[in-house]
């Protein structure tokens, strides 16, 4: 963890406005790039003298486009592409997972790389931002297929990331499996093995305890700090959440076992609904057993559309970027939106949740519970002495409820939104260590 210390300048730098744009950045307001670009242009204004550096966040420093062809079962090539960004490298490695996912797209990575870079630098983690992703259906490959994709994207990037480069983890459609692979291909191109190359691994190669249901625990402790603050009680507290994968589900369990009562739950498969609460275990298991959702028991399926007006103390997106707009924002009742997701709010839908006294914690705080842990498992790796269960989850609820908590104060005192409020710590920290680096050469 690193502390915030201040610059004085005796002259300040000029910032030069005539900054041309790369060919491959597309204007600020469109995808989620432009999303990220109106975030740190909010926060611009609070930069002080650091801002001559601010240009260095709107363009990742490093893009990797890698052509990834595999030979399928039937005996065919097929080709995909696939992307690593750096976005940012100036407090630490780059740090951040990797997505496959038909509809990933350059954009959608650079944001996704900026974003990590501005949560790594909120938390006070020593890593800079990055991400990865393959624009591939995995569904539609068996899993031979899946892991040769896994071995040749993780060799076509394996120029670039490293345990003192670029560290990836799971992300979307990706898992404890898939980092297994490529921690393995990595070693092997390097002739040694190197467990902390990736994180989100498997407990027998080097994973930690505590990794699988990090970001879900990470969004509690975060509504749970921000309850506090607004004092809502969690105990019967309504719960809705949208994506049922890795971070919905420990969110939805952590939100359970504190005596809230999780009444609405969406998937890729359609929407369930129960005003007297969902057993998320149940649902979980009845998922596991690849079972449809539409066929629980314990809940009354809904149309898609209804899931943002039901009335809730805490919404959790926890799916997809782009999901709350201007379209459905107007029509949402809650209290407290805790973002699972990265990028769930675009900049219009954030401006009236707030206008409409919703309590926005934005991603880069509420889902940062996955890279913390993803930090401890690097340092276990690094050091081969490995932490118990208590210590990750103590650890983890300290780091993230004294983030939360400093950003609440930060936000009070600048009458700012969280949102802001954390752009601004972040791009302060990440300039001040590229002011005291100084440029090269
Ligand atoms: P996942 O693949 O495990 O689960 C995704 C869930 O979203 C699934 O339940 C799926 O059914 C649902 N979903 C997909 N498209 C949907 C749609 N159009 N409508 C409704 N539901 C839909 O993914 P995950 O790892 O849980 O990641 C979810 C989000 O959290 C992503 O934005 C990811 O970037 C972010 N995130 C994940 C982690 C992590 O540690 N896994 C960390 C930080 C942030």
């Amino acid at each position: 963890m690193r502390g915030r210390s201040t610059i004085t300048f005796l002259k300040a730098p000029k910032m030069n406005p005539s900054h041309a744009l790369p060919s491959y950045l597309e204007p600020a307001g469109v995808g989620p790039w432009g999303v990220f670009l109106q975030q740190v242009e909010r926060a611009t204004s609070s930069l002080g003298e650091l801002a001559y550096l601010v240009e260095t966040l709107k363009r990742p420093k490093r893009i990797l486009i890698v052509d990834i062809p595999i030979k399928l079962d039937d005996g065919s090539v097929a080709h995909f592409e696939g992307y690593r960004v750096q976005h940012n490298t100036s407090r630490g490695p780059g740090k951040g997972g990797v997505r496959f996912h038909q509809d990933v797209t350059l954009s959608e990575v650079m944001a996704l790389a900026g974003w990590m870079s501005v949560k790594n630098a909120v938390i006070g983690l020593p890593f800079g931002g990055a991400k990865g992703g393959v624009r591939v259906d995995p569904r539609n490959l068996s899993r031979r297929e899946l892991e040769h994709l896994t071995r040749r994207y993780t060799s076509e990037i394996g120029i670039v990331i490293g345990p003192d480069k670029d560290i990836p983890a799971p992300d979307v459609n990706t898992n404890e499996q898939i980092m297994a692979w490529m921690m393995d291909t990595y070693s092997v191109m390097h002739g040694a093995t190197s467990t902390a190359v990736v994180t989100g691994k498997p407990l027998a190669l080097g994973g930690s305890r505590g990794r699988r249901d990090a970001t879900g625990r990470g969004v509690f402790v975060c509504g749970r700090a921000a309850a506090a603050r607004i004092g809502l009680s969690l105990e019967g507290a309504r719960v809705c959440v949208q994506g049922f994968g890795n971070v919905g589900n420990a969110a939805a369990r952590c939100f359970h076992d504190a005596k809230a009562k999780v009444i609405a739950i969406q998937s890729v498969e359609g929407t369930v609904h129960n005003p007297a609460g969902i057993d998320v275990y149940k649902l979980g298991a009845h998922q596991q057993a690849g079972r449809p959702f539409a066929e629980f028991a314990g809940a009354s399926v809904v149309p898609n559309e209804s899931f943002w007006e039901i009335e809730s103390e805490f919404l959790i997106p926890a799916a997809l970027e782009q999901q709350i707009t201007v379209a459905n924002a107007g029509k949402i009742r809650t209290r407290v939106l805790l973002e699972g997701a990265n990028g769930p709010t675009t900049i219009e839908a954030d401006d009236i949740l707030t206008a409409n006294g919703i309590l926005v914690v934005p991603d880069v705080i509420a889902n940062a519970g996955g890279v913390t842990v993803s930090y401890f498992e690097w340092v276990q790796d690094l050091s081969s002495y490995f932490w118990t269960e208590e210590e990750v989850n103590g650890r983890l609820d300290k780091i993230m409820s004294d983030a939360f908590n400093a950003l609440w104060e930060a936000a009070g005192e600048a009458k700012v939104t969280l949102r802001t409020a954390a752009f601004t710590l972040a791009c302060r920290r990440m300039l001040e260590a590229r002011h005291l680096r100084g440029l090269y050469p």
